[in-house]
């Protein structure tokens, strides 16, 4: 396998700030937003990591109360997915399955979160019972939630109970109110509603960065597989961003439990916000940090010029690249979705990172791709990503080598609210079924469905060959070569 070299010549011209907007609308949808519960609370920031309490909101009885974050938490339970299980383990019986109101989502920035010295801080852990498994998922996340939950004045978010209306959760840190609202009108699918609402909640302009939004769609309502989205502001593309916790189901409970969306209004972010214990330690480290990604990425992980999306070909190398529902580990038409392709097809005129200060960058965006089905046809979307799992999981093992294509299932699998790598994998599945005659558009299980991908009849020719239990196998024009 050769080192890809980048060359700025190849890089496709898109204009990055061009997209179809989805503001239409937004001030009936806010004229019918009913405040079924506000409080005030005093904001603050982080000492040493930790602003010592938690938001516990019950969306049922609309509870809304702090509950104080003792030593033991921080000993015992370090980090956002020990705070989440600390609160699933205290909130559920062994007997509550995922659909019980009972069970919690728990969102939690861990100590070093919103640090901007450093990258990945931005993420958060999402904790919740599975409607996949009925025990605990905990999914990791980035965008901006999690520390302008953190900035606001909050270690963790518990939410529990069930609603019987669509409701909206607003932490307004900046002016110290909470709110839960009823939210009749509002749009469904992700990319429209974390948009819509951004605006709504935002002063002006230049509030725009301080809003994030977790929001699901219109999938999430009618599958176990359903994701949350967590939005970021990007000010270069002037546009609402997102990075998914994806795996579990958790989108599946959010809506369960008829949340619509949670808005977070954080302060201005400022690189000292978190109050480490030794900042001087913390910036020195910081700089050689910074530095050393700088200078190493570019012939090592490639993670800031093609995010994750860089492992496709190392994987087609290796001979573990998901192929076909996995029957295979490689493929003769890789090139089309590996880094050659997306190191021209991504946006490169921009550092792309979901947080603050962050220089791996790897979130990665395809702008200007005009949708060609569905019900969004026509529009013009920036797509986040491919990250690798979308371009293995819906690309290589769904048999997908159009890389517009693969772009365009990508941004439905996010704005409808479901999980790429689940919903590859179970496509992948269902498709080596069609394959092998077990599912046919005769039956009415695929309703008349062609399942069937563009490479289907080498495919075939192929797997007609193979014992269905053999994994694994080289495509016949790669092994000739090798
Ligand atoms: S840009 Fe990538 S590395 Fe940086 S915080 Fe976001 S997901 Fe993590």
């Amino acid at each position: 396998m050769s080192q890809l070299v980048f060359d700025p010549s190849k890089v496709m011209n898109i204009d990055y700030t061009k997209r179809t907007e989805y503001l239409d609308g937004l001030e009936a949808i806010k004229a019918a937003h009913k405040v079924l519960k506000e409080i005030t609370y005093t904001p603050s920031l982080p000492d040493k990591g930790y602003t010592n309490r938690t938001l516990y909101v019950n969306v049922d009885t609309l509870e809304i109360k702090e509950k104080p974050v003792t030593q033991t938490m921080k000993d015992v339970f370090i980090g956002g997915r020990g705070f989440g299980l600390y609160h699933l383990w205290n909130a559920v019986k062994p007997t509550t399955r995922w659909n019980d109101p009972e069970n919690e989502i728990i969102i939690s920035p861990g100590p070093v979160s919103g640090m901007t010295q450093y990258a990945g801080t931005g993420k958060s852990l999402v904790v919740s019972l599975s409607p996949q498994t009925d025990i605990p998922i905990d999914s990791n996340v980035g965008g901006f939630y999690g520390p302008l939950l953190k900035f606001s004045g909050f270690d963790a978010l518990e939410l529990q109970g069930k609603s019987d209306k669509d409701v909206i959760l607003f932490i307004d840190g900046q002016k110290g109110i909470i709110r839960i609202e009823e939210a009749p009108t509002d749009p469904v699918d992700s990319h429209v509603l974390a948009e819509i609402l951004t605006h709504m909640y935002a002063e002006n302009e230049a509030d725009l960065p301080n809003i994030s939004v977790v929001s699901t769609g219109a999938a999430a309502e009618h599958s176990l597989i359903g994701m949350l989205n967590f939005s970021f502001y990007d000010r270069r593309r002037k546009c609402v961003r997102f990075k998914q916790a994806g795996r579990g189901g958790i989108g599946t409970v959010f809506r369960n439990k008829r949340i619509r969306a949670l808005v977070v209004r954080g302060p201005k972010v400022a690189g000292d916000l978190n109050h480490p214990v030794d900042p001087e330690t913390i910036a020195k480290t910081g700089v050689k940090y910074h530095k050393e990604i700088r200078e190493n990425d570019g012939t090592q992980c490639m993670m800031r010029r093609n995010g994750t999306a860089h492992i496709v070909e190392i994987m087609d190398a290796y001979d573990l690249l998901p192929v076909h529902n996995f029957q295979y580990g490689s493929h003769p038409d890789v090139h089309k979705i590996d880094s050659s392709y997306w190191q021209q097809r991504c946006t490169q005129h921009t550092v792309d990172g979901c947080w603050y200060g962050c220089s791996m960058a790897c979130a990665k965006g395809a702008d200007g791709l005009v949708l060609k089905t569905g019900p969004y046809k026509g529009d013009m979307v920036t797509v986040d990503g491919p990250e690798y799992e979308n371009a293995a999981g819906l690309g290589s093992n769904c048999g997908v080598f159009d890389p517009d294509y693969l772009l365009e299932l990508n941004f439905y699998c996010d704005t409808y609210g479901i999980c790429t790598i689940t919903y590859g994998t179970l496509t992948a599945f269902v498709m080596e079924c069609y394959q092998r005659g077990i599912l046919n558009n005769t039956s009415s299980r695929t309703a008349g469905a062609i399942l069937s991908s563009s490479t289907t009849s080498a495919w075939r020719t192929r797997a007609s060959s193979t014992p269905s239990t053999c994994r694994r196998n080289r495509w016949p024009s790669r092994a000739a070569t090798r």
